[in-house]
């Protein structure tokens, strides 16, 4: 078993669209482990995105995620990192397959609803990130 680091972004929150977000998850099979309503500040959101802090999307980005309140959980299950990539859908809301979260609910790169760890090593640092207590 698995475990991965979900964002629900401030779009989502705003559209009111968390509980279907969740229960696309939760029928999935995945479980809840933590989860957290939270409105994050630029040093939060750098912490996140290190990896893209140079990059010109950043800014944007920086403003986005900290525009308001989102929800930040970790799911757990067989294969998680890669079976929430799924769920969520290709990066861009435009390109994403209908059936997934982004593809169903989103015509933006940016404000794309979801976020998920890309790998084992990033699921680590992000859930270690936003869950320093949890086991
Ligand atoms: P996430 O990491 O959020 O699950 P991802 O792995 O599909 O998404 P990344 O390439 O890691 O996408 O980009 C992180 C986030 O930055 C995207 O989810 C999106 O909100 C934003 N983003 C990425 N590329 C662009 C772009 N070209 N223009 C605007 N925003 C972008």
């Amino acid at each position: 078993t698995q475990r991965t680091l979900v964002l629900i972004k401030p779009d989502a929150v705003r559209r009111g669209l968390v509980g279907n977000v969740l229960s696309r998850f939760e029928a999935k099979g995945l479980t809840i482990v933590a989860m957290e309503h939270r409105h994050i500040d630029a040093a939060q959101a750098e912490a996140h995105y290190a990896e893209h802090v140079e990059r010109d999307f950043y800014p944007p980005l920086r403003t986005f995620v900290t525009s308001g309140p989102l929800v930040a959980l970790v799911l757990e299950g067989d294969e998680a990192i890669e079976v929430v990539r799924l769920v969520n859908g290709a990066t861009d809301g435009r390109k994403a397959a209908p059936g997934t979260i982004r593809g169903d609910l989103s015509l933006s790169n940016r404000e794309n609803l979801v976020h998920g760890s890309d790998s084992p090593e990033s699921a680590e640092r992000e859930i270690a990130l936003w869950f320093p207590s949890l086991d």
